[in-house]
């Protein structure tokens, strides 16, 4: 059985004082749920401020972003070190705004993901569709295209450390959901991928999560769903309060 993992991606919202507050609100509100992995990622200047209040509770903390490097000139980036020392025990990588606004590529991301496990932090690897994509009939060429690309190189006794976030891109932001059915037809698609990459057995140990506009209504439905395990939150976990209704539901 795999435990459900449900991480809250902040986005560009929230600096150290307004995210502390929502943690304090997110920590009181999950206090007891401990059978779901919980993690909230916030902006990389308020990594600090949210440390101080989830260290030392069941509220993980991850990054959205990280660079491959271990210190050097790459001016605005962070590394896989600093993420450790802050606290992070994941970081996000390759999500769809990441790729679409900043061009990050499939190379890119799988340098950091590579990092990001020899440094011993979790990389929570985003892959999905654009709503073209779907409609021509190629979203399973793309999301395995992404995932082979980004986990190349990843050794199998490595591969539990990852989770996999599929996030339709229609999907992010727009109020849109994926139904269960086709977020379970792409996530059953992305473990059997996982098994030929890995093996059956590591397969079994990755956690899938599904992202795109996952909210207290939607969730029970998807996270029924055999390799639904979890998911990937934007605007639901803005508000401590749906952001925990989400999680209880996972658990
Ligand atoms: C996301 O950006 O990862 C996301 C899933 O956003 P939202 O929940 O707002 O669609």
């Amino acid at each position: 059985m795999r435990r459900p993992f449900v991480a809250g991606n902040w986005k560009m919202n929230k600096g150290p004082k307004d995210a502390a507050a929502l943690a304090v609100e997110i920590v009181a509100a999950i206090k007891g749920v401990d059978t779901v992995d919980v993690a909230v990622a916030p902006v990389a200047i308020s990594l600090a401020a949210v440390n101080a209040i989830v260290a030392n509770t069941n509220l993980g903390m991850s990054a959205q972003n990280m660079f491959y490097e271990e210190n050097g000139a790459y001016t605005g980036e962070l590394s896989p070190l600093m993420l450790e020392e802050i606290g992070c025990t994941y970081t996000i990588l390759g999500h769809s705004e990441r790729r679409q606004i900043f061009g990050e590529d499939d190379e890119l991301i799988n340098r950091k993901a590579r990092a990001a496990i020899s440094h011993g932090i979790l990389p929570i690897v985003c892959c999905g569709e654009t709503l073209e994509e779907r409609e021509s009939g190629s979203t399973n060429d793309k999301v395995a295209f992404q995932v082979k690309a980004a986990l190349s190189g990843i050794r199998i006794e490595d591969a539990f450390k990852v989770t996999v976030a599929y996030e339709p891109i229609w999907a992010i932001g727009t109020g849109r959901t994926a139904s269960p059915e086709q977020a379970q037809e792409v996530h059953a698609m992305i473990r059997n991928l996982l098994g030929d990459i890995f093996t059956a057995e590591a397969a079994d140990k990755i956690r899938i999560q599904y992202g795109g506009s996952v909210k207290p209504a939607n969730i029970s439905d998807l996270i029924a769903k055999a390799d639904i395990d979890g998911a990937l939150v934007g605007g639901a976990s803005l508000k401590a309060e749906s952001f925990a209704a989400i999680v209880k539901a996972c658990s």
